[in-house]
């Protein structure tokens, strides 16, 4: 199985979103408008996914925000408003990346530990682009947040609109990490089920998928292997 890093996300690829940070006075909406865009294309392509109809996005902000939702009139994209609003430029992309990730990945009613992972993975691959030193400072404390949750407890956390406790973020980055640097991008990227439209990753099967060694890996990264739902906790590797 090839182990390759992930492609590098460059600034060059990202014209919207520099010209959003790099705006003279205050950045417009339009602006925001169109950084969210081009980070939404970038993030179904960088994870193979389909967009169909959440191509297309609305970009609002709330004081308790950032969050993403679908219905059937449309994609909405929600920014902190105070962040908007102060024109913190870095931590409203970093936002809006880790927004459009779940947008491009996850399922309206069923988001996991799997797709925060990838979410904030994608939003620190593309600080490393636009904003290396911000991308340094969000990995520092991610790393440090980490040690707050086991990797057990990161997938025992209940998601839902309730904040997530401490360490959560911190703890889905390192395991993308972890599962990243023995496994490679290639396989990791499958969790993101690439081809199909957004929806739940799938643990067990793609475990299922993997050699004897890589399962071992995954065993050690997670704490446990999968669990099957509706079955009692077991390990499935090796049995
Ligand atoms: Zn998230």
């Amino acid at each position: 199985m090839a182990r390759r890093a992930p492609r590098a996300i460059t600034a060059r690829e990202l014209t919207a979103t520099m010209a959003y940070l790099t705006e003279r006075r205050h950045a417009t909406r339009a602006r925001l408008a169109s950084a969210v865009d081009e980070l939404l294309l970038l993030a179904a392509r960088e994870h193979g996914k389909e967009l169909a109809h959440r191509a297309s996005v609305e970009v609002a902000t709330a004081p308790d925000g950032p969050t993403w939702d679908v219905t059937e009139h449309g994609t909405t994209i929600t920014l902190e408003s105070y962040a908007v609003e102060h024109d913190f430029r870095g931590q409203v992309i970093y936002q809006a990346a880790h927004e459009a990730a779940h947008v491009a990945l996850t399922d309206a009613d069923a988001g996991t530990w799997i797709d925060e992972m990838l979410a904030t993975r994608f939003a620190v691959r593309v600080m490393e682009a636009v904003d290396p030193e911000y991308a340094r400072q969000t990995i520092r404390s991610l790393l440090a947040e980490a040690e707050l949750m086991t990797p057990r407890e990161m997938r025992r956390v209940q998601l839902g609109d309730d904040e997530y406790p401490g360490g959560f973020y911190g703890r889905a980055f390192v395991t993308g990490q972890h599962l990243e640097g023995r496994l490679g991008w290639t396989a990791l990227r499958r969790l993101a089920r690439p081809g199909q439209p957004a929806g739940t990753s799938d643990l067990t099967s793609w475990f299922e998928q993997l050699d004897e060694l890589q399962r071992r890996s995954v065993v050690v990264a997670l704490g446990a292997g999968p669990v099957r739902a509706g079955r009692p906790r077991r390990l499935l590797a090796g049995g």
